[in-house]
């Protein structure tokens, strides 16, 4: 009984001991990471290149400069083409509501993908859509579609409340093509009410006549609602020279830190680089590229063992397809020699750090939930089953352990895909978090082995 007691009183101590060891490790990973804050100056070098929407050559370019940047810190770095369809937003795009002789300007902004309005512009009464369900009783023939349709506040994730408005904007086109719509202008998606439009992927099917898609601020879409009821014989005019051209090619960026014993293991940490063009894609996704940049650089220059491959990849085109992302599953599927065993992205914004999603087995969750005590002095506390990131989730397979960090997402909906999203708008301290939580996860998740082992 005694001789029990001792036993289980050293394991405990050990336990404790260790503990404290693996405390003063993320500690110094942090303490690292905030006092060089080095990522954030990459970022904000990569947002003083201008916006990088794929198919650009802004894009590519920024590519090629943070190659050179890798290659001088020593990691081995490789481009991966990727053909990405080629949309240009043109020198206009402009809305005004219309009454009588009297018009004003309405802050707009094209959909990404819309065909453009004829020369000189369209002009036409409006429809206002406050759901998808009030559609099938409307007559839109002749008319412009307005989508009114607000991301739900009372949501506490801004992802969820996202989620649930997004659909105005992929199908609005769509829709009320299909019911005679000569255009659709669609409510920004956006969590607060200011005069900055927000753009975003939309679609077209093949047997639906293509119309011009466009989103108004969330300041417009009010005033545009609120005159609508007092005057529904207003019209809008519309006015966007945005074009499509043949696809072109770019790139994904790849950079190794190899592994010392198991270098045919990947440890992926991603984000992808392209981002939309009416700011510098700063939070998406400039601020996750970094965070994967970073986590290689104070890995490296902290001198931390990694047993794996610690892979960086830079997606090409998430925003407006993912196709960098399809042609890297490709060709890791494709690779006999190498097997992914953790996939992480960040693409939540450069937001203090809350938590990571997982979508891995319950056993490796909850492993995962035992690191909780070590991470929580950060503030990050929120370990959450499933979902991780659109890119990774092309590598999706029963093995493979895919992670997700999460942000504070509360200010994230008010720059995305916006003018607002830029340097301006990240915090170096909050940003810098998400980069030091990532290293830390590395490190120990490849030191206790916290994935599927490998057949021989
Ligand atoms: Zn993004």
């Amino acid at each position: 009984m005694k001789k029990t007691f001792t036993l289980l009183f050293s394991l405990a101590l050990i336990g404790t001991s260790l503990g404290q060891k693996d405390a003063a490790k993320f500690r110094e990973i942090y303490s690292q990471a905030l006092t060089e804050q080095q990522g954030f100056a990459w970022l904000t070098e990569l947002c003083g290149l201008g916006p990088r929407f794929a198919g650009s050559e802004q894009a590519t370019e920024s590519i090629l400069y943070f190659q050179e940047v890798m290659d001088s810190l020593g990691f081995e770095t490789r481009l991966q083409a990727v053909k990405v369809p080629r949309w240009v937003r043109g020198p206009q795009e402009k809305a005004w509501l219309v009454q009588g002789i009297d018009q004003a300007e309405m802050a707009v902004t094209a959909l990404g993908g819309s065909v453009p309005t004829p020369n000189g512009g369209l002009k036409a009464e409006v429809v206002e859509i406050p759901s998808f369900e009030a559609l099938d009783s409307l007559n839109l023939e002749g008319k412009i579609a307005f989508f009114n349709i607000p991301m739900d506040p009372s949501f506490i994730s801004t992802g969820y409340a996202y989620g649930s408005a997004v659909k105005q904007r992929w199908a609005g086109a769509m829709e009320a093509s299909k019911k005679g719509a000569i255009a659709v202008v669609i409510r920004s998606l956006s969590s607060s009410i200011n005069k900055y439009p927000h753009t975003g992927s939309m679609a077209y099917a093949d047997d639906i006549k293509k119309i011009p898609a466009a989103a108004l601020s969330t300041y417009d879409a009010e005033l545009l609602s609120k005159t609508l009821k007092s005057d529904p014989e207003l019209q809008v005019k519309l006015d966007m020279r945005c074009e499509w051209k043949d696809s072109v090619y770019s790139y994904n960026l790849i950079a190794d830190l190899k592994g010392s014993e198991k270098p045919e293991e990947i440890i992926l940490v991603s984000g992808h680089i392209d981002s939309w063009e009416l700011g510098t894609g700063a939070h998406d996704d400039g601020a996750g590229a970094m965070h994967a940049l970073e986590t290689l650089y104070l890995i490296k220059s902290m001198q931390i063992p990694l047993k794996r491959t610690l892979r960086l990849v830079w997606f090409m085109n998430e925003e407006f397809g993912l196709n960098g992302a399809r042609v890297y599953a490709r060709s890791a599927k494709a690779n006999s020699k190498e097997k992914h065993v953790i996939a992480i992205e960040s693409d939540g914004g450069g937001f203090t750090p809350k938590g990571l999603s997982i979508d891995a087995s319950d056993p490796i969750i909850s492993q995962l939930k035992n690191y909780r005590s070590l991470f929580e002095p950060y503030g990050v506390y929120q370990f959450s089953k499933g979902g991780s990131g659109a890119d990774i989730n092309q590598l999706k397979n029963d093995e493979i352990v895919l992670i997700g960090l999460r942000p504070d997402n509360h200010r994230y909906f008010e720059v995305h895909h916006s003018a607002l999203d830029n340097i301006s708008a990240v915090n170096a301290r909050e940003f810098t978090l998400g980069s030091a939580t990532l290293a830390a996860l590395v490190w120990i998740m490849d030191r206790d082995d916290l994935c599927l082992p490998s057949k021989p």
